[in-house]
């Protein structure tokens, strides 16, 4: 439950709604994050430290070795790049590999693979082209597929699951104009019929594959809601929509500064029928089946993150082992050792949130806040990491790749790759909105606890009860907070380990109080204090990334006896213990410019124009003309090219006979 607060306006009350109706409200399992959110360090939930298992390391292997075989023949990154294209061979190469349906079950024609070596199939192609990973990663983490494994009845998962892997391609529509990071704005409409089809009416941005897509997850409001608490807000359901239906158009195919392959694009329903039986998850529940499909759908940008890190890490080493300036290798000047430390350890980490997070979603268990912080954390620290490395590169970091190698030097694609993450920190939720995310998950306990004190309706009985209630939880757990854990020695640790444990397990505990008193002090206002919140997850992140790269590390001295990350972890656990305390400082008011920030905003606002409206009302089409695509026909694409036939649009030159033909008797 949200806490009541009078100054929210209508539309934020709206916004509010929809998020907590969507919430998944039960824990499934015990979660590292929030239990040191609440101030205690359990290390049984991290450590030993859960390697992939064996059997399913050995597929992934084998399956990483061929992808990346193939990657090597049929994937030229810089080319794709220039191109803006993902050329006919390599749409061809996906199908003939499966890489359409790698977490489908083998019995619906999938690799049925597990969560960790879909990551890891991804993270390889990623290493040769973003463009292509995202496409994948789209068509699967948040496409059609995982809604349908999720969600979707006998009927819907036996027609559809065994389509992509026949090669249809699929795409997630939740964006709109105004509904970005908020859905409650969703202007997108889905009036039932009386024969129990949908009338799909509005406009998707910024869909990943939908110019190419066959088919598409579409959410729509269908209806109104009435939360508890008496307000009206917008209800969402999740419709499977084929791209081919009438009244489906591609206004416009939008491009950007990386991932320039990637075909994403702006798409109008007009009138578009949709079947009764297409509606996934039941009426309602289209935002909660997204926001559940992304608990393991974001995992692959993290994974994707952490193996960009480490490839950073690699070149970095050779690269400052190879320049030398002013008399010295450039890894031997002090800021050149910094930089190397820092990009080591942080991949260091980021692999082991990462894969954390993978093999809990390997065993079933409740990942939400775990998955939301990894693509919040590591997207981040790519960010960083490689902006480390490029400067560590000096120049030949501003080069294209194709330029260094033109040249003779190695190409490290640090520009391109640069261009191309930049999108992780904003797409499946942005870094301010997972903040918001984590924060909601964090408070979870004490919102569920104290929450009727704060609101006026609450009967005043009800309040009495509500503290006596209160007191006989945070009274033991308050004490608990101040008391030493005699029981927490981490014996097990290696001894240079054992400080960072026993900090951690000091800095959950010292958070835990901290957050509870601002929340008593603060009350409502506390949900307009996102800085001072997004420090309380910033905190509990990192102490989660130095619990967990700890735990690794002594995994691995347990089971090979060798320490040779040893030395890597110990300069995170410091350097990140570092920071929490800087952080812990910032809490207080004294210490940040908040405030500041608050006023100085606002007076900038009132003293600012808007921007006029969007306006899409001279966009008539867009049509896949002159690209390679559609040489390389599946069902799919013969569908989509049967579309622009229709449209009266001609196919492009280089088809081959027997595609044409292929196109014409579908179209007739
Ligand atoms: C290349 C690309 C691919 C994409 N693919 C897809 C796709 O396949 N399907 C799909 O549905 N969408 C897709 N998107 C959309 C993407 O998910 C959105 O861009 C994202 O959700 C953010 O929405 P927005 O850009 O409208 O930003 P806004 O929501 O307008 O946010 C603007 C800024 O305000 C911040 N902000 C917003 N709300 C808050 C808040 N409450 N508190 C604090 N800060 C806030 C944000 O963090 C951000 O910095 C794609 C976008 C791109 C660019």
């Amino acid at each position: 439950m949200p806490i009541e607060n009078k100054n929210r306006s209508a539309a934020e009350d709206a916004s509010l709604a929809v998020a907590e109706e969507s919430r998944q409200t039960e824990w499934t399992s015990k979660s590292l994050m929030r239990e040191m959110f609440l101030g205690n360090f359990d290390v049984s939930l991290c450590y030993p430290y859960p390697e992939q298992d064996p059997q399913d390391k050995k597929i992934g292997d084998e399956y990483c070795a061929k992808v990346e075989a193939w990657c090597q023949k049929e994937i030229d990154g810089e080319e794709i790049d220039r191109t803006e294209t993902i050329p006919a061979h390599v749409w061809r190469g996906m199908k003939e590999l499966n890489l359409l349906a790698i977490k489908i079950p083998k019995e619906y024609g999938g690799l049925g693979f597990s969560q960790q070596n879909y990551m890891r199939i991804l993270s390889v192609i990623a290493r040769y082209c973003g463009a292509v990973a995202a496409t994948l990663s789209a068509h699967q983490s948040i496409g059609v597929p995982q809604p349908i494994k999720l969600a979707g009845t006998k009927e819907q998962k036996e027609k559809w699951l065994p389509k992509f892997a026949e090669g249809w391609v699929s795409a997630f529509g939740l964006t709109e104009e105004s509904a970005g990071s908020d859905p409650a704005t969703m202007k997108t409409t889905a009036t039932e019929q009386d024969d129990g089809s949908w009338l799909l009416n509005g406009e998707k941005l910024w869909c990943t594959n939908s110019v190419v897509a066959d088919v598409i997850v579409v959410m729509a409001v269908s209806g109104k809601k009435t939360s508890k608490s008496g307000r009206e807000f917008n209800e969402i359901s999740a419709f499977i929509l084929e791209m081919d239906t009438p009244g489906v158009d591609i206004l416009h195919r939008c491009e950007f500064m990386g991932i320039k392959a990637i075909e994403n694009g702006l798409i109008r329903f007009t009138d578009v029928k949709v079947p009764a039986e297409n509606l996934i998850g039941g009426r309602g529940n289209g935002l909660k089946l997204a926001l559940s499909t992304l608990n393991d759908g974001r995992l692959s940008i993290p994974a994707i993150s952490a193996d960009g890190a480490k490839e950073v890490l690699e070149f970095s080493k050779r690269w400052a082992k190879s320049r030398s300036q002013w008399g010295r290798g450039i890894g031997a000047h002090e800021p050149g050792a910094d930089k190397l430390s820092k990009i080591a350890s942080d991949a260091y980490a980021m692999a082991a949130l990462s894969d954390y997070c993978a093999a809990l979603s390997g065993q079933g268990k409740d990942i939400r806040l775990e998955a939301a912080s990894a693509k919040m954390w590591n997207t981040e620290k790519l960010w960083t990491v490689m902006d480390t490395g490029l400067q560590l590169r000096g120049g030949r970091g501003y080069e294209k790749s194709s330029s260094l190698e033109a040249r003779g030097e190695n190409p490290f694609p640090y520009e391109r790759a640069l261009r191309d993450s930049r999108i992780n920190r904003i797409v499946e939720g942005t870094t301010d909105v997972m903040n918001l995310f984590v924060a909601r998950e964090c408070l979870d306990f004490h919102l569920s606890n104290a929450a009727p004190l704060f609101s006026s309706k609450t009967p005043v009985g009800e309040k009495v009860a509500t503290v006596a209630k209160c007191a006989g939880i945070y009274a033991p757990w308050t004490i608990g907070l101040f008391m030493p854990s005699f029981t927490k020695s981490f014996g097990q640790f290696h001894p240079k380990l054992r400080p960072f444990l026993r900090k951690i397990d000091a800095f959950s505990k010292k958070l835990a109080f901290q957050t509870f008193k601002n929340m008593v002090l603060l009350g409502p206002k506390l949900e307009t204090r996102q800085l001072f919140m997004s420090r309380v997850v910033g905190i509990t992140v990192d102490l989660s990334t130095m619990a967990l790269s700890a735990s690794r590390v002594q995994t691995e001295i347990d089971t090979t006896g060798k320490e040779d990350n040893l030395e890597t972890v110990l300069y995170f656990l410091r350097a990140t213990a570092l920071k929490v305390e800087q952080t812990f400082r910032e809490l207080s008011d004294s210490k940040n410019c908040d405030a500041q920030a608050r006023s100085l905003a606002k007076k900038m606002l009132s003293a600012t124009e808007a921007l006029p409206d969007s306006d899409t009302s001279h966009l008539t089409g867009y049509k896949v003309e002159d690209r390679e695509y559609g040489k390389d026909l599946t069902s799919g694409k013969i569908q989509r090219r049967k579309r622009e036939i229709e449209r009266g649009f001609t196919l492009p030159s280089g088809m081959s006979d027997e595609a044409v033909e292929a196109v014409e008797g579908a179209a007739k």
